[in-house]
């Protein structure tokens, strides 16, 4: 049987790697891995977000060039041999992130032409099985991070959280975290719900 495929989501600062690291070190039989890939392709991936030189369609295609590849080396062989995999960051962030980001260029008019493009794509990858999201304001996030906290940056992060919001009210395999509470309690509430996705998913 294939094992659980399970996505922890979030802003910028929301705590991901934090509790990816915790599940990995307390959870030996589960495999952690996170989006950019440590692949060539996530090299590719990571160096185009960080540098304003490309437009965030180009970004689009290489995180999505990144994600295939990921899957196919990484991902595919752990869920095909029956093992657990948790992914710090998939569709969601794509669909998150790159609804803001792609409106902002002269390529789309407007949320449904972002989402024309988008959603075909998404739904050709392999679906997580849950998802699970880390809540927490751009204010909260961007002040445990030592990051560009411009106006700019809040408002951006703001709507990347009201589009994970909108998205957990739609989809019951997506549960939300309150990640405002000390790294501890979130680490453990993660490690709880993962434990209770994989007996849901083993035991049926
Ligand atoms: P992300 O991977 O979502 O960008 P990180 O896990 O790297 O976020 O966390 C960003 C910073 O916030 C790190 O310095 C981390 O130690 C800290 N942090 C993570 N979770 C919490 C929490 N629940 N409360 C306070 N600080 C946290």
């Amino acid at each position: 049987m294939r094992g659980a495929f399970i996505t922890v989501e979030g802003i910028d600062g929301s705590g991901k790697s934090t509790v990816v690291d915790y599940i990995q070190q307390h959870h030996s039989d589960v495999y952690c891995t996170a989006e950019p890939s440590e692949h060539f392709t996530g090299g590719w991936a990571s160096q185009c977000i960080e540098s304003d030189e490309t437009s965030p369609l180009t970004d689009f295609f290489l995180l999505q060039a990144d994600r295939s590849y990921h899957l196919r080396e990484e991902i595919m062989p752990r869920l095909e041999s029956g093992q657990t995999v948790v992914c710090d960051r998939y569709i969601d962030s794509t669909r998150a992130y790159q609804r803001e980001l792609l409106q902002q260029t002269d390529s789309f008019a407007d949320r449904d032409g972002v989402d024309a493009c988008i959603e075909p794509v998404m739904s050709r990858f392999i679906q997580p099985n849950a998802v699970i999201y880390l809540d927490v304001p751009a204010d909260v996030a961007l002040d445990r991070i030592d990051a560009d906290d411009s106006y700019e940056r809040r408002e951006l992060l703001e709507s990347v959280r009201s589009n994970y919001i909108s998205m957990v009210d739609e989809r019951s395999e997506m549960k939300r975290v309150d990640a405002q509470r000390s790294a501890s309690d979130v680490c453990k509430g993660v490690s709880n719900l993962i434990e209770l996705f994989e007996a849901d998913l083993y035991d049926r």
